[in-house]
């Protein structure tokens, strides 16, 4: 039986080498293949992968032509990755190791088809970040029929069917969380501390995590697309009965000009509405458009 270890890596020179070695130390009672996917790094990455796959003949590489972000990465790896099993892990440690020979047992029993890991804890990480990460889960949740949970990380192993059912979405912006959600399959949790990286920076900024969230979102509901509609048949109906209250009470009372607060409160609010309302339908038509250009999720220069 063979074990494809897919790593992302994006500038992450520092952390290969001792990535494969903490593999190579467990000693996995299965043959290995080492699937590194350069995303475009700046750094030393490539170098290294090259210097690995000459010592170590189960390390291969994909090095993008620019950085086509993690997704694009996982994407790449699991096309080429041809295990009979494959994990998807970070390459600095953050994802422990140790956890592969569980992860590897509790697949050849043969009881799971996946084995996912998840983070018990978000140490280490600024309190308004985590926070938003717990509300984007459970927006996400309440307005799709996926369930993705909280903390979950894309550090997965997979039988190779799970690896077809993934890479049969054809969809070019990819939210790997919510693809595993959507393919189902017998699926067993892992839990693990949050470690710190072993070397380098997060790639993510705020705003890159703003973009992923609604990236997901759009990805896996439409009900945004919805509120338009709801939110103006509510102020249609809105609108009626303050028509009947008026005609009612100008006919009993007289008639009676005011109410141009009122009048300036409605029309700031409607109109902010409307504004965001295309804002979301901009939002889905962007996406439709970049999917129906069907460009490559990513360019490969060098493969080994
Ligand atoms: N990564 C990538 N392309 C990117 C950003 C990140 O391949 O554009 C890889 C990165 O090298 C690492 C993994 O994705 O192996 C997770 O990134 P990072 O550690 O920065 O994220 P965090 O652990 O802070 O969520
Ligand atoms: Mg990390």
């Amino acid at each position: 039986m063979k074990l494809s270890l897919v790593t992302p890596c994006y500038n992450e020179a520092p952390c290969i080498r001792p990535f494969w070695e903490a593999v190579r130390a467990l000693h996995l009672p299965c043959e290995l293949e080492f699937v590194f996917v350069d995303d475009g790094s700046k750094d030393e990455t490539l170098i290294q992968c090259r210097t690995l796959a000459k010592e170590d003949p189960a390390v291969h590489y994909l090095s993008f032509s620019r950085n086509f972000g993690k997704e694009a990465a996982l994407l790449a790896g699991l096309r080429n990755a041809t295990g009979d099993v494959v994990a998807t892990l970070d390459v600095d440690l953050q994802h422990p190791v140790t956890l592969l020979p569980e992860m590897l047992r509790e697949i050849t029993s043969g009881a799971y088809d996946c084995v996912a890991a998840r983070r018990t804890n978000r140490e280490g990480e600024p309190w308004l970040r985590s926070q938003c990460a717990k509300l984007f889960y459970r927006v996400l949740n309440g307005i799709s029929e996926i369930e993705v949970r909280g903390g979950e990380t894309d550090y997965r192993m997979m039988t190779r069917q799970v690896v077809e059912a993934v890479l049969s979405l054809q969809e070019v912006n990819r939210f790997t969380k919510g693809i595993y959600a959507w393919v189902g399959f017998r699926t067993k949790w892992l839990t693990f501390e949050n470690v710190e990286r072993f070397a380098g920076t997060t790639k993510w900024s705020f705003f890159g995590l703003v973009r992923y969230a609604f990236q997901g979102i759009s990805a896996f509901s439409v009900a945004p697309l919805q509120l338009a509609s709801v939110t103006g048949a509510l102020s249609c109906a809105a609108a009626l009965l303050y028509l009947a209250y008026v005609v009612v009470k100008t006919l009993i009372m007289g008639e009676e000009v005011s109410g141009y607060p009122t009048q300036v409160c409605l029309i700031l609010f409607f109109g902010g509405f409307q504004l965001f309302a295309i804002g979301i339908l901009g939002n889905y038509l962007a996406k439709t458009y970049l999917e129906t250009k069907r460009r490559p999720p990513y360019l490969i220069k060098e493969k080994h």
